[in-house]
This record gives C-alpha cells, sequence and structure tokens, in this order.
C-alpha cells in the first residue's frame, strides 16, 4: 500500500528578489514500511520537501502546486485542525535543528506528555509517564533529566528529545531530517537501529534525509537524489549505489566516501547548483555535467527508466561508454 505520494509538488519561497524554487516539479512514492533516502548537496530543496510535507514551512513559503497524498488524504489543502490531529500521532519529523522543534516555555517531559495526551486522551498519566520513560531509555536520556527545558539540554541532547517525541505515538510516517548529525558515531548507530526496530514493530514509513551515505546504504530501500529543487534520479539503494545512470549521481558517488574503505578522500564535483530564483531551461545540472550537449542546455530532460531506476538525463545511454570507465577507475 502506497503511504505518501508526492505528485509534481513545487514549494516556493517568497523573497525581496523574487520566487526561491526551492522544490520544483518534484513526485516519488513511499510504499507502507518502506524506508526511502534523500540525498543531495547543501540547497537542493530537501528540507523544503519534508516540511511541505508536514506543514511546517515558514511564513514566506508556500505550496505553489501539485499534491501530497498520505494515506488517500491531501496534505496540501488540510484545515488546521485536522493537521494537527495527524502531527507526531500518524507523521513526525525529526528536524535538522532541534533547538527550533522543541518549546522553549515547557519541559521535555510536559512536551511528550501533551502530545499523548493530545492524541490519546484516554490514555492514563501511568500509561504515558510509562511510555516517556522507555523513550528516554531507548534515546538514552537519563529519565531524571525529564523535567529539564530545553536550554538545559546539549544540542546532541535537545536531538535525542526530538527523536523520543517524534517515536513516541508510533507514527506511520516518520521524516528524519540529518537525524543524527549531532549524535557521536556510536549513538547514531544505536539510534538508528532503535528507530528501524520500531519502525518494523509497527511497520512505519520513513523518509531520511541525510549526507551520510552509510546511513542511506544501512537503513533506505530506496534513494531519492535531488539536484537543484528537482529530482535527479531514483531506485533501489542497491541500484543507485552500484550502478547510478544519471551523472550527478554517479559524480556525488565518487564524491561520497567509499562505503567500505571509510578513510577515502572526498572528492566533490566541481562548481555549485545554479541559483534557484531563476534556474536554466533544460537539464540544471548541465553547466557542471562531463557529458553535458546542447540538447541539455535546451530542452527539459526525459524520464528515462533503466530496470528499477528512473533518472532524468538526455544522455542515461552514454554513461555506460563515456563516464562510467573514469568513475570506476577514480575509485
Ligand atoms: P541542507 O543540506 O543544507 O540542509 P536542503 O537541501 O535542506 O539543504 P533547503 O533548506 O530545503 O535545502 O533549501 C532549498 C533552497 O531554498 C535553498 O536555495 C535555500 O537557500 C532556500 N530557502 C530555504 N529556506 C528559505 C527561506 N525561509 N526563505 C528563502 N529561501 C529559503
Ligand atoms: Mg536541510
Amino acid at each position: 500500500m502506497t503511504m505518501l505520494e508526492v505528485e509534481d509538488l513545487e514549494v516556493y519561497y517568497d523573497t525581496e528578489r523574487g520566487a526561491v524554487k526551492a522544490v520544483d516539479g518534484v513526485s516519488f512514492r513511499i510504499e507502507e514500511g518502506e524506508n526511502v533516502g534523500v540525498v543531495g548537496e547543501s540547497g537542493c530543496g530537501k528540507s523544503t520537501l519534508a516540511k511541505a510535507i508536514i506543514g511546517i514551512l515558514p511564513k514566506n513559503g508556500y505550496i505553489n502546486g501539485g499534491s501530497i497524498y498520505f494515506d488517500g488524504e491531501d496534505l496540501t489543502d488540510l484545515p488546521e485542525k485536522r493537521r494537527r490531529e495527524l502531527r507526531w500521532d500518524e507523521i513526525s519529523m525529526i528536524a535538522q535543528s532541534a533547538m527550533n522543534a522543541l518549546d522553549p516555555v515547557y519541559t521535555i517531559r510536559e512536551q511528550i506528555l501533551e502530545a499523548i495526551e493530545a492524541h490519546h486522551p484516554k490514555m492514563g498519566r501511568t500509561e504515558s509517564q510509562e511510555r516517556i520513560d522507555e523513550m528516554f531509555d531507548l534515546v538514552g536520556l537519563d529519565r531524571e533529566r525529564q523535567t529539564d527545558y530545553p536550554h538545559q539540554f546539549s544540542g546532541g541532547m535537545r536531538q535525542r528529545a526530538m527523536i523520543a517525541m517524534a517515536l513516541v505515538l508510533e507514527p506511520s510516517l516518520i521524516l528524519a531530517d540529518e537525524p543524527t548529525t549531532a549524535l557521536d558515531v556510536i549513538m547514531q548507530d544505536q539510534i538508528l537501529k532503535r528507530i528501524n526496530g520500531i519502525q518494523q514493530e509497527v511497520n512505519s514509513s520513513m523518509m531520511v534525509i541525510t549526507h551520510d551515505v552509510a546511513v542511506v546504504a544501512e537503513t533506505c530501500d530506496r534513494v531519492v537524489v535531488m539536484y537543484a529543487g528537482e529530482i535527479a534520479e531514483e531506485g533501489p539503494s542497491e541500484a543507485i549505489f552500484q550502478r547510478p545512470y544519471h551523472p550527478y549521481t554517479i559524480g556525488l558517488k565518487s564524491a561520497f566516501p567509499n562505503i567500505q574503505r571509510s578513510n577515502q578522500d572526498l572528492v566533490s564535483i566541481g562548481g555549485h547548483p545554479p541559483d534557484l530564483h531563476d534556474p536554466p531551461t533544460g537539464c540544471r545540472f548541465a553547466e557542471r555535467c562531463p557529458l553535458a550537449t546542447r540538447q541539455c542546455v535546451e530542452e527539459d530532460p526525459p524520464e528515462v527508466e533503466t530496470g528499477d531506476l528512473r533518472s532524468y538525463c538526455h544522455h542515461v545511454d552514454d554513461v555506460d561508454s563515456q563516464l562510467r570507465p573514469v568513475a570506476d577507475s577514480a575509485e
């Protein structure tokens, strides 16, 4: 069953210089129980996509077009009351900046308790408290710190508190935006395993935004590669990591540290992504692409399917002969 279906989504920000087209025609699905990774360079629209789904865009952000169906219900056009019902209980988000997601005037315990009571008014105090204790244990926070205020926590502790809050009601869809960046490696691993464990228990789906390839390789069934507000390529994790077809993914792949060999040098793709106020016509990656031709600059890239991969590129057929030998020998 499809849990989330995003169709031709456009999310823009109003600025003094005009609209920033942060998400510009994005379509993808997440099936029930599936983990989908979203990767791409800084500024390509990953957080914007997550914020649009859960409905927490900043004031100058708006959905310009398209739809977001969650379990059959369009989230782009939802009354505030219904949105609050879904939040935490059905869809929860582990945000990139934990400080902004927690309310500074309430203790951590009060906030989690409030979320539980709002959605499960019949659950007794004892059971609610048990759940909070369980979550604190799970994310490795001392139970005695429940009565602290967010500012009394370190960045890593706040992130853990938010993970506790995001999981406590066992939502159907978890949006995780760089869920573990403020944590050390051992904690990252532990928390991700626990998130996956909970997920399997309740068959929830997850969208994970991360720069960390190891996280994607370990936890995601599928990967969406974004470039400058659009999807460049999408498919099963294995195919994306082992045999991608979009020149951008191939560039990223050699930019990512090798999953097996940990101390390989980072090689980044030369150049910068385009300005999203006024994105170029044709393929947005053309300026940085080793295979780019005039057609790439003039015409939007077609959607090309290779096995389970979906790639938006004019030159998918040239990748094997022209790009792969180079990329492979660079490994
Ligand atoms: P990162 O990996 O750094 O978190 P991201 O992929 O999450 O990046 P977004 O935060 O979604 O990127 O930003 C997408 C684009 O929208 C960027 O060009 C960014 O500058 C712009 N943007 C984000 N928030 C706003 C805002 N409130 N007002 C105007 N522009 C914004
Ligand atoms: Mg972000």
